[in-house]
């Protein structure tokens, strides 16, 4: 006999701030979720050591037991945290449908409503050191950890708007930024570009990459090469941010639900709303302007009511068409 496929009220896919947030509220509103951890339980936040601008962590936290303590929270009022990862998606377009998930390739699950939190994941360089001083002077946001590079030199490497702004933000508070931009033009924006010229203690090297990032445990220095030249120089640096993009992390999506040009998805007004009817998105996934925990972790709030709202105006949910 087949297997009776399992039906969930709620399905939420990540364990990230916003996944475990909207857990919290939908367990509380009896919506009895089942949430999906994802290759990476804890979200990205697991990959930083000092989290200093949670709201409610007077001496700061580490990234990990700030994550743990999210868990058991929403563990606390029911929530069925379960290790996996979803691997297809057929998302109803009917209200009151019901949506078809596959975990792991192997489980079959049908959801009558989905809150997706899977987050983006930030690009790296992908050399050996820079993946070794991860958390202990390299990273990829300046917002989140500008601040424990005060009054040092850092330098920070990307080209585009982002760069140029995180750059803006660097400068405000520390001794110098190195910008080091590899072609020999910036991809900001004209605006972006002259504010970064207009801060005197950013200075932009052009033609330039990271050949190695220098420290045993911490970042020290880094070692550059011009890549018209091929000469090399070290830069004494004690923070090292990479500001080259995000990815968001929502293949499994793709021609269902409706996104921008890099993948994030696209929420209707100020709600969680997709385009298909009881599907919601939260967190980094949707969101490529704040990019922080405390708002992945609002909008995974505002996810969960809307999904409940949602079910409170679907009668009986039908078989998906
Ligand atoms: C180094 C670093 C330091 C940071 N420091 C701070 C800080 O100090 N303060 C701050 O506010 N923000 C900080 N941030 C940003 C913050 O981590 C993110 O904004 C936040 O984690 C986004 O939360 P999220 O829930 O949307 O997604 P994420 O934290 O990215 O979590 C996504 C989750 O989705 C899961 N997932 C993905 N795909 C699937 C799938 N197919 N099936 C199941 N699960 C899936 C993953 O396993 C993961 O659990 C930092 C980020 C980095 C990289």
């Amino acid at each position: 006999m087949a297997e009776k496929i399992e039906r969930v009220k709620t399905l939420i896919i990540g364990s990230g701030p916003a996944g475990y947030t909207a857990a919290i509220y939908a367990a509380r509103a009896d919506l009895k979720p089942v949430l999906y951890t994802g290759m990476e339980p804890g979200g990205q936040l697991t990959t930083t050591t000092e989290v200093d601008n949670f709201p409610g962590y007077p001496e700061g936290i580490d990234g990990p037991t700030m994550m743990v303590q999210l868990q058991q929270q929403a563990e606390r009022f029911g929530t069925d945290v379960r290790i996996g990862m979803v691997t297809a998606v057929e998302l109803s377009d009917q209200v009151g449908g019901i949506h078809k998930v596959t975990v792991d390739d192997s489980k079959e699950i049908e959801a009558e409503t989905i809150i997706i939190s899977t987050g983006a994941s930030a690009k790296y360089l992908n050399i050996p050191s820079e993946q070794r001083l991860r958390g202990g002077g390299v990273s990829a946001c300046a917002v989140c950890d500008g601040f424990f590079y005060k009054g040092q030199d850092v330098a920070i490497v990307g080209a585009g708007d982002t760069a140029a702004e995180e750059a803006s933000y660097l400068a405000n508070i520390c001794n110098k930024v190195t910008m080091l931009v590899r072609k020999d033009y910036m991809r900001a924006s004209k605006a972006m570009q002259h504010r970064v010229n207009s801060l005197e203690n950013i200075e932009i090297r052009y033609n330039t990459e990271v050949d190695e990032v220098l420290g045993d445990q911490v970042v020290e220095g880094i070692r550059v090469v011009n890549n018209q030249t091929g000469e090399k120089e070290e830069i004494a640096v004690t923070g090292l941010f990479i500001a080259i993009g995000h990815k968001p992390n929502t293949d499994i999506f793709k021609g269902q639900l409706d996104m921008d040009e890099t993948g994030y998805i696209i929420t209707q007004g100020k709600s969680t709303k997709t385009n298909r009817p009881g599907v919601f998105a939260s967190g980094d996934a949707q969101d490529k302007e704040y990019r922080q925990a405390i708002t992945a972790a609002g909008t995974g709030c505002m996810a969960a009511l809307d999904a409940e709202r949602y079910l409170a105006t679907v009668e009986t949910p039908q078989e998906m068409v």
